[in-house]
């Protein structure tokens, strides 16, 4: 193994993503170890819902699950000395209302309510947990000299569909959404799309199977949404052609990033963390 400008022998998707939208930004993040993310309810949220799902995935008992994920929902909230009321946050020229915490806590409990059934009548009463969390450390690509790392939260086998026909493998990612879930042009972003693109080909890689036998999809765990509708799948077609893209990408992504290029693209400057700091002034 040969090791990247980063440090690392290995890239994640995240990395990908980040090369392919600002090369400028992946050398501040991953080169120059630079990090001024702040910390966010919206994430504590997020990590607390995949806690629980993954407490839930490998059998753990759900009450005890739920209530460790509140517990750490609640630490989260502590630790980052966040209001327990309403109140909002500044993000570039957008403001942000930031729910209290107990509404926080009450779509976790939502998620914990709903998820399990929805997986029942989505997959089938007989769906099998394959993998939950499951760690890919990968060869990028044939003979490359890095690997790709990743982690899928859910791998099932189960039926969809009113045909219903033979199990299929399914690989899924959770995503925390808003009450409205993502709006079409999200659902078809293609870089939102290669994410689940790279878990197929490096879990049927992993496995020895054909990718035709594996399918994708994200599974909304919708925040503050009416009861019955918190969780929705969003099968995501990856067929030949994309995987064949979603490789490119990684491969595009290595090159740039073991020869330093560190070009900016203005075009992705909207929602930058290092967007009019001393690290990337306008
Ligand atoms: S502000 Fe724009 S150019 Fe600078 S790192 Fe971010 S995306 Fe790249």
């Amino acid at each position: 193994m040969k090791t990247l400008p980063t440090g690392k022998s290995h890239v994640s998707f995240s990395e990908i993503k980040n090369w392919h939208e600002c090369p400028f930004r992946h050398k501040l993040i991953y080169v120059d170890k630079l990090d001024v993310s702040e910390p966010s309810p919206y994430l504590d949220y997020g990590q607390s819902a995949h806690n629980f799902c993954e407490a839930f995935l490998t059998g753990k008992d759900p009450v005890e699950s739920l209530v460790k994920s509140e517990e750490m929902l609640r630490k989260f909230w502590k630790d980052h000395n966040f209001s327990e009321e309403a109140w909002t946050i500044q993000n570039g020229d957008i403001t942000m209302k930031i729910d209290p915490l107990e509404k926080w806590v009450s779509a976790l409990h939502d998620v914990a309510a709903e998820m399990p059934l929805f997986l029942k009548g989505t997959f089938q009463d007989d769906y099998e947990v394959l993998a939950a969390e499951h760690a890919l450390m990968e060869s990028a690509f044939p003979e490359s000299e890095y690997n790709f790392k990743g982690f899928i939260d859910c791998v099932i086998s189960g039926t969809t569909g009113a045909k219903r026909k033979s199990k299929k493998v399914w690989i899924l990612d959770w995503k925390t959404t808003n009450a409205g879930g993502w709006s079409p042009q999200k659902m078809r972003d293609p870089m939102v799309q290669t994410q689940l693109a790279l878990y197929k080909m490096y879990w049927a890689r992993k496995m020895s199977i054909d990718p035709k036998d594996v399918r994708c999809g994200f599974i909304l765990l919708k925040r503050g949404a009416k009861r019955g509708k918190v969780c929705k799948l969003i099968d995501v077609s990856v067929g030949p052609k994309f995987l064949e893209k979603a490789q490119k990408l990684v491969k595009d992504a290595l090159f740039g990033i073991e020869n330093g290029l560190k070009v900016k693209n203005r075009n992705s400057c909207t929602w930058c963390q290092f967007r009019d700091t001393p690290h990337c002034p306008s």
